[in-house]
């Protein structure tokens, strides 16, 4: 069950609440978000969910019977808008996050940044600690490089999406980042998760190598719970017995995702196929299925980029993906899908 509570509840409402439930032998525990005030009961008993509802300070009573409980759309059923100073994900407009899988120094942050701008993009992507398979790959630029990436991006107007790794990073990264990126290796790091749950700065929480829908939703549910509403999950395709191509992006996870839960959903077809030249297709797809916006890799050479390579586009190629990408959605209101 989920208890919403009136803005204006008291703490002497809000103990009564905790112990009418504690009296049915419900285990309580309470969400403070940004948003609002929660508290999320998790026990087998019958109870009248009217009974909570009527009591002083209660706004609203939902019965979700899982585990993912501030995630699901069974509770909330109007989709969630992630809002960035004004740039809203999960909303009306399509959402196109691009930039290099590495940030390499200030000279391509700027070509880049310049780039997204002619084309009317205001979220710009960039690892600057690099989750690498090899410990003898590039890994990334670290905190000077943030420090640079998102000096160059604010003083034009566009927001940073970068990679955290551990929590003894955040402090640092904080002041320099817009969206913190969970990236598909730590999808399951429950401490790094809790710690997302504490921020007041929205995340991209990517959907594990090998993980499963159910298992995003619980790592979306760390952070909802820990106090941070604003989510957006990202399906970066997973690991199958397939080797034609990097990774299997899961179409599927889409329209699914966005049924079970009201978080926005973002496509990143580069990780999701490891191939440049069939990014646009299946970024494309995912529009269609649903998703609320693309994140791709791009470099304005990708031969000379220092990871991804091969799944990254060039300026050319990514201009076309932009123009195609909004005008697929545009086509997509049209067709009247569910989601
Ligand atoms: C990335 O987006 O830079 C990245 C490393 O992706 P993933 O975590 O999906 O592999
Ligand atoms: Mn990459």
């Amino acid at each position: 069950m989920i208890i919403q509570f009136t803005d204006n509840a008291t703490i002497k409402e809000k103990e009564e609440v905790k112990s009418v439930l504690a009296s049915y032998s419900f285990r309580t525990r309470g969400v403070i978000t940004g948003g609002a005030s929660y508290l999320v009961t998790v026990g087998s008993e019958e109870l009248d969910i009217r009974k909570i509802g009527n009591m002083k300070g209660v706004s609203d009573v939902h019965r979700v019977e899982d585990d993912q409980k501030l995630v699901s759309r069974k509770w909330k059923v109007d989709p969630t808008i992630v809002n960035i100073n004004g740039t809203a994900i999960g909303g009306e407009e399509i959402t196109i996050i691009a930039g290099p899988c590495s940030i390499e120094n200030s000279e391509q942050v700027a070509t880049v940044a310049s780039f997204l701008k002619q084309n009317g993009i205001n979220i710009m992507r960039g690892g600057v600690f690099k989750p690498r398979s090899s410990p003898y790959s590039f890994r990334g630029v670290g905190l000077e490089g943030l420090r640079s990436f998102h000096e160059i991006c604010s003083s034009m107007g566009i927001k940073v999406i970068t990679e955290v790794m551990d929590n003894e990073q955040i402090d640092d990264m904080y002041d320099y980042v817009d969206i913190f990126q969970v990236g598909a290796r730590n999808s399951q790091n429950f401490t790094l998760l809790d710690a997302m749950g504490r921020l007041d700065k929205p995340v991209l929480l990517k959907r594990g190598l090998s993980g499963t829908i159910d298992e995003l939703l619980y790592s979306a549910e760390y952070i909802f719970s820990g106090g941070n509403e604003r989510i957006i999950l990202c399906e970066r395709g997973i690991r199958t017995f397939e080797k034609s191509y990097r990774n299997t992006f899961d179409i599927n996870a889409v329209p699914v995702l966005k049924r079970k839960s009201h978080l926005p959903v973002i496509v990143d077809p580069s990780h999701g196929t490891g191939i440049r030249s069939i990014v646009r297709e299946i970024a494309l797809a995912g529009i269609i299925a649903g998703a609320d916006g693309i994140m791709v890799e791009i470099h304005e050479t990708p031969a000379k980029a220092v990871s991804d390579a091969a799944q990254t586009l060039d300026f050319v190629e990514a201009e076309r993906l932009f123009y195609n990408a909004r005008a697929t959605w545009k086509f997509r209101e049209q067709l009247s899908l569910p989601v």
